[in-house]
């Protein structure tokens, strides 16, 4: 196939510490591919900063087979990021998004390419079981998409990770969104047109283990909410509110006593007074924090993630533009490169 050819599907898989899976990723994304596009696809493998031998198994998968295109990040910035690097790099009509541990049939492309046949632009897999997970994990992303429901406007399906089908318009809006802090899923929710979800049992890590701990899972979800809305912030000064009200009240009954010559005696009530509102003015002061905390890595306006080696490859990395502006965006950086 000639390097310029439009490819009509990319898949893209950020890879963190999975070195035994990729042969079998391989397998089953090119065999899922090949039933539905014949050979006009690529595969588009990040290395995200892993500490095993990721990356000398897709370096050497990328060099024999050439729908492969191996990236190495320059360190771990995370699984969203890493996302966001491949999406830069693939070049593809479509867009398969896949985990390298193979928790996500990629078999299930075929029912996902007919769905936007019929004029989809976003195909996502919805769990129905999350088999193999601990019952922490099931009860915390419950309570997180729950939590997410309640503070975010716009509509984030429940139970959808990143395992979706993208059309290429899809792709060139999401990256021409700049934000650092990226909740994936959120940001093409956010993109609009017609999303449609496709359900799927979700099976066990083929190897290894999952790299989402509780603190990272934690940001993850402070990320989502904060990325998507300022109901914190209200909630904050609602909270304020309420004890500036119960302040006033307080005050009113220590004058009465007063008047009437009955000063209210004593430490405990002084200190449950400075307790309470000392506490509330630290939640309210770190949820202004947390804001301000991002606003301040957004303003350094620094690069998503840097790349240090490219191997294989059919097509020239597709250099997306801008659909606001027309410019191209960084194909290394992910930014406009005046901003970088
Ligand atoms: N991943 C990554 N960078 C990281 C952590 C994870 O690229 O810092 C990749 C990982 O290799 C996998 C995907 O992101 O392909 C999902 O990670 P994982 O399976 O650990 O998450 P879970 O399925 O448990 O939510
Ligand atoms: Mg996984």
């Amino acid at each position: 196939m000639p390097a310029n050819d439009h490819l009509k599907l990319s898949i893209v898989v950020p890879c963190h510490n999975e070195q035994d899976n990729i042969q079998e990723l391989w397998r089953r994304s090119r065999d899922a591919a090949k039933a539905c596009v014949g050979d006009s696809f690529e595969l588009v493998l990040v290395n995200d900063g892993s500490s095993d031998n990721t990356w000398p198994v897709i370096a050497d998968l990328a060099k024999a087979e050439d729908r492969v295109l191996s990236i190495n990040l320059s360190r771990n910035y995370g699984h969203q990021l890493a996302l966001t690097a491949g999406l830069t790099h693939c070049s593809g009509d479509r867009i398969l998004v896949l985990d390298a541990d193979l928790q996500d049939p990629p078999e299930l492309l075929t029912d996902m390419m007919k769905l936007m046949d019929d004029g989809a632009d976003v195909v996502y897999g919805q769990r129905k079981e999350r088999e193999g997970e601990t019952w922490f994990k099931k009860a915390s992303a419950s309570w997180f998409y729950w939590l997410l429901r309640k503070s975010v406007d716009i509509e984030i399906p429940a139970n959808a990770g990143d395992f979706r089908l993208v059309s290429r318009r899809v792709v060139d809006a999401f990256l021409s969104m700049p934000e650092q802090h990226r909740f994936v899923r959120g940001m093409v929710s956010w993109i609009g047109y017609k999303q449609v979800a496709l359900r799927y049992d979700r099976a066990p890590r083929l190897h290894g283990e999952t790299s989402y701990t509780l603190g990272r899972m934690l940001r993850f979800a402070a990320d989502a909410i904060t990325g998507f809305s300022t109901k914190p912030l209200r909630i904050a000064s609602y909270l304020g509110l309420m004890s500036g009200a119960f302040g006033v009240i307080l005050l009113i009954y220590i004058l009465i006593s007063l008047i009437a010559a009955r000063p209210v005696a004593g430490w405990t009530s002084l200190m449950a007074v400075v307790a309470v509102l000392g506490s509330a003015t630290l939640v309210v002061l770190g949820v202004i924090g947390e804001y301000i905390g991002r606003m301040y890595v957004e303003v350094k306006g620094r690069p998503l993630y840097l790349i240090s080696e490219v191997i294989g490859g059919m097509a020239a990395p597709h250099a997306a533009t801008c659909p606001h502006c027309g410019k191209p965006l960084g194909a290394s950086v992910g930014r406009h490169p005046e901003t970088t």
